[in-house]
């Protein structure tokens, strides 16, 4: 362990461009559990009400699981030692941005302010009809589903929903980020999720060193990972950061 920590510290140093790659993992201990496994929201709830046809058939049902989910639940979340970490990294200059497949805004609250976010973001809203943007702390919860204070439209959440698509300038940072990374850390992704896993593989492809971040085995492990630190992302981050 302390040997690959000593390995991940010197490809941080000698790389003048790092990207951090992080999905659910990483807000775990802020409390918020992945979709999948066993203690994950999918074992509890339909994953349908986030499917966008579903949604707009049937707002008032989704919006009301979306509410209980992302807003009662996640809404209290407050970043961890890991998206701190994170945040002081790239204040030093030891990291460019930071790619995340995470809706919750952890990244940003715990101080990075380049944040790629591959699946948007559930503090911000959409209205379906008109295309305007308002923050959801504008939102009134009580009364669903949620609607557009200027036109009365439908409202959605702007993360991408299953069924729809990556948002652009998200999608084309991230890959020129990859491709110009010398060093990419994976935090807490299991690689499942397409088409965000690819980013680390290009990453890769153009020759960066990849550094992973996670307790478990994941897809990138044994083909893609060069150094794997296992552990949590808060401890593990906290022992790199110490040492740099
Ligand atoms: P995922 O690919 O994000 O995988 C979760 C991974 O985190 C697993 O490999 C697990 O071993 C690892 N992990 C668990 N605890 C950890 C810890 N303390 N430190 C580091 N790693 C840890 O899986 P998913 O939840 O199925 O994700 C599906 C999609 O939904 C992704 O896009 C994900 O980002 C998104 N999602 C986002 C949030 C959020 O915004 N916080 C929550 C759930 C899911
Ligand atoms: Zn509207």
């Amino acid at each position: 362990r302390e040997q690959q920590l000593e390995k991940a510290v010197n490809a941080l140093r000698n790389s003048k461009y790092t990207i951090a790659f992080t999905g659910a993992g990483i807000s775990v201990e802020s409390g918020i559990p992945p979709f999948r496994g066993e203690n994950g929201i999918w074992a509890k709830y339909d994953s349908q009400v986030l499917d966008l046809d579903y949604f707009h058939e049937n707002p008032k049902e989704s919006w009301s699981v979306i509410r209980e989910i992302f807003y009662d639940y996640f809404g209290v979340a407050q970043p961890n030692d890991a998206h701190k970490v994170l945040g002081r990294m790239e204040q030093q200059g030891l990291l460019k941005c930071v790619i995340t497949q995470n809706i919750d805004n952890l990244h940003q609250a715990g101080g990075s302010s380049v944040v790629y976010e591959f699946h948007g973001n559930s503090q911000r809203m959409v209205c379906t009809q008109c295309g305007h943007y308002f923050p959801s702390q504008d939102v009134n919860f009580q009364k669903l589903p949620v609607t557009c204070p200027k036109c009365s439209g439908l409202v959605k959440p702007d993360f991408t929903f299953f069924g729809e698509s990556i948002p652009t300038e998200a999608y084309a940072g991230s890959l020129e980020a990859a491709r110009n990374s010398e060093v990419c850390l994976i935090i807490g992704s299991l690689g499942e999720v397409m088409p965000a896993a690819m980013v680390p593989w290009e990453a890769k492809r153009n020759g960066a060193t990849i550094i992973e971040i996670n307790p478990k085995p994941s897809n990138f492990t044994g083909p893609l990972t060069d150094i794997h630190l296992v552990g949590k992302a808060s401890e593990v981050l906290l022992a790199l950061e110490q040492r740099l």
